[in-house]
């Protein structure tokens, strides 16, 4: 009968947190005690870890067992504490060594089926990033999470299938299972090619310099112009993410993932996210929601290092669109609820959709067949549904207007390819995309002569602030597509054409 300590860990709000579990087995009427602000998932673990400890062969200690976890003040809950729990019961009751101070000394996560089998826990990456930044060497963890957690670095990451295999571990004698086993397999889905887009190569020059620098970019135009055909087509010209930025993407995806399925793990493909949700999506399913303290990523956070595609823009819920400002600005999403309040990670690049009016045709040249007979009242009130403030954050603003060239260009591949070089030459620059370096950095940049002119003229103008750096932040980009080490005055004049507000649907 002694006392034993083992760590786990667990989600909280959007990180993770290595928790110490302690465990004490005293004389006395058979019971089974835990202390340390934990929800009744944790409850239930000692019930869990209980059938699981004597399915497995090993004896439940006879005697009064005290769980504690710590540190006290963060909220458990989740089922990955069951692991360390039956490990730490068994250490306390010796049927297992003693666990060490040591650096060696592995965290455990898992959830424990009754028949002592292991199972997949959501967020297994975020805990690992947590265990890994605590200075742990080791985390044993379930099977079914063991590629995933192995794209964090610097930790050993040990997959196990039942409580038994973690024992044997434990005791030296298994070596667990390790990354690199084919676990699932991600089928290389080739997206739709840009090359299907036929015309329209103003919007296909948009979608490559908004590709090039990370730009948000507003497209507006009648119905079938080609809008949603063009979005859908910027995953396929899109550089690979960092192997860092895998790693970020793929742990907000495991808040939401069910794990273990088989499934392809968003972002373990190194392709960036491209979300689209629908504009009937709640304010919850878009920015996010805490569930008992449980952070559920909105589809804002689900497009992290990736893109946001808005369609139909105006349909959207005016305070959604709104809410957009923030993580616009910060590349976060600040979500503050009772049970949990925090900054969730939300650097996405926004393409948003819009029809001109109501109908769709206002600004459609009449040989096409079809006009606006909207009324002026409600055209404005649709145009002013994205607002002046949300509209100032887009870098490109394009009206796409019907086409009926059949030209067939470039394909994604051939596009992809230079988009590539021109984001090479920003990260070498300055370490980021173009659309997310800040004002100081690009003010220690100077362009050409003549290009600081016409930066200072529209700045001088109706510019403002606000919009001359986004123009400056184009430029570089049309700098970075041409080769040329920095802006000229054709690329600055570029960018403020793209800049252009939208006219009439601009409120
Ligand atoms: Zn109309």
């Amino acid at each position: 009968m002694a006392l034993a300590q083992v760590h786990g860990a667990v989600v909280s709000g959007v990180s993770g947190t290595v928790v110490t579990v302690e465990v004490d087995v005293a004389q006395g009427l058979p019971a089974v005690g835990l202390v340390g602000l934990a929800d009744t998932s944790i409850g239930e673990a000692r019930h869990r870890a209980r059938c699981a400890v004597g399915n497995t062969g090993l004896s439940w200690p006879l005697g009064r067992v005290t769980i504690g976890l710590s540190p006290a003040h963060v909220r458990k809950h989740g089922t990955g504490l069951d692991l360390p729990i039956a490990i730490g019961v068994l250490s306390a009751d010796e049927q297992i060594p003693a666990m060490t101070q040591s650096d060696d000394q592995p965290v455990f996560v898992g959830e424990l089926g009754l028949d002592g089998q292991v199972r997949p826990i959501p967020g297994a990456i975020t805990v690992t990033c947590a265990v890994q930044q605590a200075g742990f060497r080791r985390i044993v963890v379930p099977v079914q999470n063991v590629n995933e957690c192995a794209r964090v670095p610097g930790v050993e990451v040990i997959g196990v299938r039942s409580l038994l295999q973690a024992v044997h571990v434990l005791l030296g004698d298994d070596d667990g299972v390790r990354a690199g086993m084919p676990m699932s397999v991600a089928p290389v889905v080739s997206g739709p090619d840009l090359a299907e887009v036929l015309g329209q190569s103003e919007g296909r020059r948009a979608l490559e310099i908004a590709a090039a620098g990370r730009h948000s970019l507003a497209m507006v135009g009648p119905p079938g112009v080609g809008k949603t055909l063009l979005a859908e087509r910027i995953p396929s010209i899109l550089p690979d993410l960092s192997p860092e930025h895998v790693v970020d993407v793929m742990a907000v995806h495991a808040l939401v993932s069910s794990p273990g399925a088989g499934l392809v793990v968003i972002g373990e493909d190194g392709r960036p996210p491209f979300q689209s949700p629908h504009h009937s999506s709640s304010p919850a399913a878009l920015l996010g929601s805490v569930m008992a303290g449980s952070v559920r990523p909105g589809a804002v956070s689900l497009a992290h290092r990736g893109v946001l595609f808005l369609d139909e823009a105006p349909e959207f819920p005016r305070n959604s669109l709104e809410s957009l400002r923030q993580p616009l600005e910060s590349g976060t999403v600040s979500l503050h609820r009772a049970a949990w309040s925090g900054d969730v990670p939300a650097d996405f690049q926004l393409i948003l959709a819009a029809n001109p009016c109501p109908c769709g045709y206002r600004h459609t040249p009449r040989s096409f067949g079809r006009h606006c007979d909207c009324p002026p009242t409600s055209v404005s009130a649709y145009a002013q549904r994205i607002s002046g403030p949300l509209l100032d954050r887009i870098d490109i603003r394009l009206r796409l207007q019907p086409v009926r060239s059949a030209e067939r260009g470039e394909s994604s591949a051939q596009v992809a390819a230079r988009v590539l070089q021109a984001r090479d030459r920003a990260e070498r620059r300055w370490g980021s995309a173009n659309a997310r370096v800040s004002p100081g950095t690009l003010a220690a940049y100077p362009m050409e002569d003549g290009a600081e002119d016409v930066i200072a003229d529209h700045l001088r103008g109706s510019g403002g602030m606000r919009s001359t750096h986004r123009i400056a932040k184009l430029a570089w980009t049309l700098a970075d597509m041409d080769g040329r080490s920095r802006p000229n005055a054709r690329h600055v004049n570029e960018a403020i054409e793209w800049h252009q507000p939208l006219g009439d649907e601009a409120a």
